[in-house]
């Protein structure tokens, strides 16, 4: 069989511990025996990141705004114990927070929904997409702990000295303050991601804050959002034959347990954080979680939402078989390499993307899993099998889907 062809390169993170193992085999078993893959590679992984001063990220960053998407493995986030496991001449960033704030983006997190691994709400037939707003609120907060009665009040000072002044509160006790911000700039940032990422999905919209109760601050992001959808996006909804739609945030929640799935939820910063957790536990498994970074100028950085697995990779360097899920991983690539094709008109390469996912959800489906997904099943007698195994099922059925 010749090998698919691709034009542009896509931007290849590679990363840490066992996920940089699974990149490995994934490449080797499932890609480079069908595509003629065509990358620029960044080496993400710690020590090489530490070795150039952090300056690799930065560059891989720059490169996906050079050719529009990028398929990132995960990477360890330093900390105390990482400085001297690596011996770091720095605690350097995350480097997801590096590069969200290079492409002023806001990330998609989608399940991929497996027949076997039910969602515990048992309404929920397709994926829920959670978007969250990745700046401000309570996430860049200013605190005072009031010691005792006095005065509170909120005073912004323009540029030209002049003053505007709330009181806060009156306190005749002790208590407390907090001070919270946004900025319009990435409000509209947000909000343009989420409407691009909704045509592109063809999925419908969902967005709610608290404007009833908050009448400027989040009344301010109803009306960003409405504003840029009447001016964008209203056309173009209207043709792909999909809806925005905006709803106080408690009357969301409620309606996502009763929902049948299938949209985006756009969330503020904190809502997301507290929803998307929700969502993806009750979707079964974090291992099943893709991940998608998306820009208002649309460039896309896919990825796993899970971490490096840390526990798993030490049995690994000890030679003890490891059963390490990689589905999020290859969904990660299919969905790069998806984007890649539609962008450079390349049906093939969709086509394969399309036959690689259809082959991993149906080594599942066929009961061939890895052990996380073995004990959370409800396909009886499920064969569980290891990091490699599971990736060689994988390559089986795509090999028969692709001699069809
Ligand atoms: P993690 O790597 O997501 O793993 C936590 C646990 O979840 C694992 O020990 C494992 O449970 C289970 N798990 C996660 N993914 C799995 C998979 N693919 N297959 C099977 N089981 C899976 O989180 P962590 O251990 O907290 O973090 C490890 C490193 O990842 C940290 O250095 C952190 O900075 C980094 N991290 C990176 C990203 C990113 O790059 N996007 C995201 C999160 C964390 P059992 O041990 O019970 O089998
Ligand atoms: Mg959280």
């Amino acid at each position: 069989m010749e090998k698919i062809k691709m034009t542009t390169p896509l931007v290849e993170m590679d990363g840490d511990e066992m996920t940089r193992i699974l990149w490995k085999m994934i490449k080797e078993e499932l890609l480079l025996p069908f595509i003629d893959l065509k990358t620029e590679y960044y080496d993400l992984g710690l020590e090489y990141r530490n070795e150039t001063d952090d300056k690799v990220t930065m560059d891989s960053a720059e490169a996906t705004k050079k050719y529009g998407v990028a398929v990132k493995c995960a990477t360890i986030t330093p900390n105390a114990a990482r400085m001297t496991e690596y011996n770091l001449k720095e605690m350097w960033k995350s480097p997801n927070g590096t590069i969200r704030a290079a492409l002023d983006g806001t990330v998609f997190r989608t399940p991929i929904v497996v027949k076997g691994i039910e969602p515990c709400v048992k309404n929920w037939e397709k994926p829920i997409t959670l978007a969250r707003h990745a700046y401000g609120d309570v996430y860049k907060n200013t605190e005072i702990r009031v010691p005792g009665a006095g005065k509170a009040e909120l005073v912004f000072t323009a540029e030209d000295g002049t003053e505007t002044r709330e009181t806060i509160h009156i306190f005749e006790g002790s208590g407390i303050i907090q001070g919270i911000h946004n900025t319009d700039k990435s409000i509209e940032s947000f909000a343009r991601c989420c409407f691009n990422y909704a045509l592109d999905t063809r999925q419908d919209l969902w967005f709610a804050t608290k404007d009833t109760i908050s009448k400027k601050y989040d009344h301010r992001f109803k009306d960003i959002f409405q504003e840029i959808y009447d001016a964008e996006y209203d056309e173009k909804f209207k043709a792909a034959g999909i809806e925005y739609f905006y709803t106080l945030i408690d009357d969301a929640v409620a309606r996502v347990m009763k929902a049948k799935g299938g949209f985006i939820w756009a969330c503020k910063n904190y809502d997301g954080d507290v929803m998307s957790d929700m969502v993806s536990s009750a979707f079964g498994s974090l291992a099943m979680m893709t991940s998608v970074l998306v820009s208002p100028e649309g460039y896309y950085e896919y990825e796993a939402a899970h971490g490096t697995v840390q526990r798993h990779y030490y049995k690994h360097l000890k030679g003890e078989e490891t059963s390490t899920n990689s589905v999020a991983t290859i969904f990660a690539w299919t969905g790069a390499l998806r984007k890649r094709g539609e962008l450079d008109q390349l049906p093939e390469l969709m086509r394969f993307a399309d036959l690689l996912e259809e082959a991993t959800i149906g080594t599942i489906e066929a009961g061939k899993m890895t052990k996380d997904l073995a004990l959370i099943t409800s396909i009886p007698n499920p064969t569980p099998l290891s990091s490699e195994g599971f990736i060689l099922a994988i390559r089986e059925m795509l090999e028969a889907k692709l001699a069809e």
